[in-house]
């Protein structure tokens, strides 16, 4: 956030801060970006690998589903791999979240409302301050309880938080307050009206998420608007995009989603023209190579890639790197807003990965701050 230019200003609902493990959760902590492994669990070296691909990517909290006994003899293995808190997704079977927390979770996915006796909630919670993990209340419009939907008729923002509540007050009876709560709806509108209701109702960390958002375009155009709404809103502490993709295209469509409202700063921010008739260079593929080839780069810095002299003068005067294109396969580099040099067609891409680890280099080394903080983004 920033005071530079107040109209950029987003005011974070106060949230009361929890512990995943090593990370926390809510209060003034960074909102944390989550994803899903889809492997088997009780395969343990695929989801570990698939969890270090994450990992690279930039998720702060790994989600992994135990849905039966060879999971979570296998989740022991896998946290101690993981690099990052893992998170034990449960539903139903109360005894699948007592392995787990035995064996490593930082936090349980579990609605206590759904395990069956007192009793049972008791051993949860047990386990879980003997382990150290937190709670994550999960509400989803589509298991909302049978005597809820009765009563409100069908899902609806109401519903979804009388729902959390009754979770919550389970928890609360057990003098357990290491929870974050989520609210899902795959409607935007349900969604958004849900998780404002219960930010108003609650001050527990809140876990955002638009569930079964769908495909990678369709899903990450939903979550934007629905995660959107409510990060600019000052609501949220953590994130999960759903996508019917692989889990890292979540964890990088969830930063780019905090990127876009300046709330988190990972890596390479790109400024990019969709390109026309004027365009000196192929945009569209040269963005692509660059995002492809810069994906390690997690210092944040700004890239701009622009076709022509319309534009491109312009966006490069705000970023670190920005490329012009000229006639004649001619195209001039920026460094820092100011012109640099000239580049050609050949070997470009290379070029300006070089040109962007260097220059991530010496902003990671403080000799130069970089061109969004100067600018308040
Ligand atoms: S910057 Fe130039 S090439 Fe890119 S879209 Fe604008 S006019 Fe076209």
């Amino acid at each position: 956030m920033s005071s530079i230019r107040p109209w950029r200003d987003i005011a974070r609902r106060k949230s009361r801060q929890i512990m995943v493990g090593s990370v926390p959760v809510g209060g003034d902590a960074p909102i944390t970006v989550q994803t899903m492994t889809n492997t088997l669990t009780s395969d343990a070296v695929a989801t570990i690998d698939q969890i270090r691909r994450c990992e690279e990517a930039g998720a702060d909290l790994i989600r992994v589903s135990c849905p039966d006994e060879d999971s979570t003899a296998a989740f022991r293995k896998i946290a101690k791999a993981a690099r990052v808190p893992l998170i034990a997704d449960i539903h139903f079977h109360y005894k699948r979240a007592l392995e787990a927390a035995d064996a490593g979770a930082a936090c349980l996915r579990i609605n206590p409302g759904n395990i069956g006796s007192a009793s049972r909630v008791a051993e949860v919670v047990r386990a879980a301050k003997a382990n150290g993990c937190a709670i994550r209340i999960g509400v989803n419009a589509g298991s909302l309880e049978k005597d809820l939907l009765e009563k409100y008729g069908e899902p609806c923002p109401d519903a979804l938080v009388e729902s959390a509540l009754d979770h919550i007050k389970l928890l609360q009876d057990h003098d357990f307050h290491e929870y974050k709560v989520a609210v899902k709806a795959s409607d935007v509108f349900l969604a958004v009206a849900a998780y404002m209701g219960l930010a108003e109702a609650v001050d527990c960390p809140l876990h955002l998420g638009i569930t079964e958002a769908g495909g990678l375009i369709g899903g990450t155009v939903k979550s934007s608007i629905g995660i959107g709404n409510l990060l600019w809103a000052g609501v949220g502490d953590t994130i999960r995009v759903s996508l019917s993709a692989e889990p890292e295209e979540e964890v990088r469509v969830g930063y780019e989603i905090l990127k876009s409202l300046g709330l988190r700063t990972r890596g390479v921010r790109v400024v990019s023209c969709p390109s026309c008739a004027r365009q000196g260079f192929d945009v569209i593929r040269t963005v692509q190579k660059l995002e492809d080839a810069l994906g390690h780069i997690k210092t944040p810095m700004s890239l701009s890639v622009l076709g022509c002299v319309v534009n491109g003068p312009g966006e490069a005067r705000e970023t670190d790197i920005g490329v012009t294109g000229g006639g004649n396969g001619k195209h001039m580099v920026y460094l820092r807003g100011v012109t640099d040099h000239h580049v050609q067609d050949d070997g470009m891409i290379d070029h300006i990965v070089r040109l962007v680890e260097e220059k991530a280099a010496e902003i990671e080394s403080g000799a130069v701050p970089s061109m969004d903080s100067l600018h308040g983004k």
